[in-house]
């Protein structure tokens, strides 16, 4: 049975008719999420449905009656609603905004009660802004003044919740926060919530029901992984798209190829890859490059300690980097100019680029046979955090990303040498460098930038050094709250503790070097951690995950890597409900995994070990 329900609803702006004919049951006590491409009509038929917007036919049934025949207050005591920019008069304080909500349930001499007293704390708690009451609304962050505005429509306490865009501008972890208190509310309350969102993977993560809405019809509905299918990312979104479990959740995930170079009818939107070419032999990068090569300019530097520096780099460049997805551990490529470049070796690759498809699949060879003074040197590092333009935490019109550096420094410079590091040192705002890293129209399944493939598990341990704090803590940021662990992190001095944000119950423990070798001391602290009775805890969690090949309970005799040689790099996607990511300085890894894999007896399933560098060894 439903709530409230859409029948044969017709809906228009003037004479333009938006939605046709549309009939849509929202299921009793579950989350719907609408999703649509810009101009299907999605944001309208939530107007409908809220009586934002009176039909033209057809009409909507709040459990059994129509929306129009109720009265405001009554109506307002049943159904919330978010539009998608709310606006607060000024000088509004937080409390003040999540009191509004209880006006529709006050008399006609409004009166203070004690239930209303308990029902905004409630909402204020749900929401955790109790600690902001106090504040003016407009002193907060977008993330923390959406929190308040969906507070304000708990504290209205309806059966109905229909939220418009509700995660609009807000980085990912702001966007899981809003959407894991909205579903904490539907479990625990019961609450029919309606959402509409341009986010398809955050859809599938959160929705119970999900309706692909086109050109103001239902193209499908049902669970996700009924909707989501890669005919739907084509004929809704024309998108040609790969469909593959999200790593974190198990939801179905969309992984774009690329925009359809045969836009659906339906699709308004400028495709925007250019199919041109101004050579025949040449092909556009953008179509035929999984990486692309970015100019980037240094627009901020901020030490974040006495060894690690973060640039924000900006770029409208940026517009086609990416994975569509949290950037986790993504790794991608500085190039630190040579003192005599001659010329921009990357420009095929560049997003305006053409590039040779006889040639390509050899660039890297090729441009290793240039002399480095001319071409420069390759450097890997972690994307921090990837901001489109119109992110609160981004004030330029241009998409930024952030990478943090280690300042190892050698006293003694040697050509070639440290030049990453140095280049770090030195760089100021205005500077400009070059990145190469993943082509967002092009990135499949197969991209594999991302190491950081938990699967199903729950339990997570992450290691690293100062190299890997980047990598770690983007990682914590992306952790939904039902994931815990622990998290193990050796960095020179105690100055370089940094404060990472997580919603998840992993524990981050620093331990600060202090001169000591490299790697003692998160030895001995996996050590402790494995003896405190965790080693047969994560085996045991490890033995939940689906039958193998036995190997979990054994321990295994382990080929020796000659990390001199080569890359030590094993990287898994997890079974089970345990999974172990270890990253830093290759020698410390190594022994990690003898501890880990041959001593304790960890399924070599659970854990992904990588070299991010070896001592005494430049990287190319
Ligand atoms: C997937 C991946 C992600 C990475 N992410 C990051 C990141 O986000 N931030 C980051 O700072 N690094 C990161 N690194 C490590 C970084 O690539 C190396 O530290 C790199 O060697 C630095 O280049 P360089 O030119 O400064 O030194 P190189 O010229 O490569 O090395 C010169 C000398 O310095 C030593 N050396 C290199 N790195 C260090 C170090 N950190 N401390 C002490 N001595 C060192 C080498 O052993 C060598 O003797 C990552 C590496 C990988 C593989």
């Amino acid at each position: 049975m439903a709530l409230i329900e859409a029948q044969h609803l017709h809906l228009a702006y003037d004479r333009r008719e938006i939605v046709r004919d549309l009939s849509l049951a929202l299921p009793e006590g579950r989350i719907t999420i609408i999703v649509g491409a810009n101009g299907s009509g999605k944001s309208t038929l939530l107007r409908g449905m809220s009586r934002l917007l009176t039909p033209k036919s057809g009409g909507v049934l709040l459990d059994g009656r129509d929306l129009h025949s109720l009265r405001g207050k009554e109506l307002a005591r049943r159904l919330g609603l978010l539009p998608q920019s709310p606006l607060a008069p000024d000088g509004v304080t937080v409390r003040e905004l999540v009191s509004r909500g209880r006006f529709p349930h006050q008399g006609l001499i409004p009166q203070w009660t004690e239930q209303d007293e308990r029902a905004v704390a409630e909402a204020l708690a749900a929401t955790r802004t109790d600690a902001l009451q106090e504040r003016l609304l407009e002193e907060l962050s977008g993330g923390q003044r959406q929190r308040v505005w969906i507070a304000m429509a708990l504290a209205q306490q309806t059966e109905v919740l229909l939220l418009d865009e509700p995660t609009t501008f807000l980085d990912v972890t702001h966007q899981l926060e809003v959407l894991d208190v909205v579903r904490d509310l539907n479990r625990e309350r019961g609450t029919t919530v309606g959402i509409v969102l341009h986010d398809l993977n955050l859809a599938a993560r959160y929705a119970d029901h999900l309706v692909a809405v086109r050109a103001g019809e239902i193209h499908s509905q049902g669970t996700p992984a009924e909707v989501i299918t890669a005919q739907m990312a084509h004929e809704v979104f024309a998108l040609d798209a790969h469909i593959a479990p999200d790593p974190v959740t198990g939801s179905p995930m969309v992984l774009p190829r690329r925009r359809d170079r045969t836009p659906s009818p339906h699709h308004h939107e400028e495709d925007p890859v250019s199919t041109t070419t101004d050579t025949a032999a040449l092909v556009p990068a953008l179509e035929h490059s999984s990486t692309l090569a970015f100019e980037l300019t240094v627009a901020a530097r901020r030490p974040l300690g006495p060894s690690l520096v973060r640039f924000t780099f900006t770029s409208a460049d940026l517009e086609h980097f990416g994975t569509n997805s949290h950037p986790l551990d993504l790794r991608v490529k500085l190039i630190i100019p040579g003192p005599q470049a001659s010329a921009d070796h990357f420009a095929p690759v560049r997003p305006e680029g053409h590039l040779d498809p006889a040639t390509h699949a050899q660039w890297y060879r090729d441009w290793l046979q240039i002399d480095p003074a001319d071409r420069g040197w390759m450097r890997t590092y972690t994307v921090r955090e990837h901001r489109a333009a119109g992110h609160p935490g981004n004030l330029s019109a241009q998409p930024e990303i952030d990478i943090d550096v280690v300042l190892h420094l050698d006293p003694v410079e040697q050509p070639g040498q440290g030049v990453a590091a140095r280049w770090a040192r030195d760089a100021q705002v205005g500077d400009t460098v070059s990145l190469l890293g993943p082509n967002r129209h092009l990135v499949g399944p197969d991209y594999g930038g991302i190491e950081f493939r938990p699967g199903t598990a729950r339990t997570v341990l992450l290691v690293g050094d100062e190299t890997a704090v980047p990598a770690v803590g983007s990682i914590l940021e992306a952790l939904p709250a039902s994931i815990s662990g622990h998290a193990l992190l050796e960095v020179p001095e105690a100055g370089d503790a940094q404060q990472l944000l997580s919603r998840s119950g992993v524990q981050v423990t620093w331990l600060p070097r202090e001169g000591r070798p490299h790697g003692e001391l998160l030895d001995a602290a996996v050590r402790r951690l494995m003896s405190e009775n965790n080693a047969q805890a994560f085996r045991d969690a490890a033995a939940d995950g689906p039958a193998d090949d036995g190997r979990a309970a054994t321990h295994e005799e382990l080929e020796d890597v000659d990390i001199d040689e080569t890359i030590l790099w094993e990287t898994t996607t997890g079974h089970g409900a345990f999974y172990a990511w270890l990253a830093g300085e290759a020698g410390a890894i190594k022994s990690l995994r003898r501890h880990l894999v041959s001593e304790l007896g960890l399924d070599r399933k659970q854990v992904s070990f990588m070299g991010y560098w070896r001592q005494g060894r430049a990287e190319h």
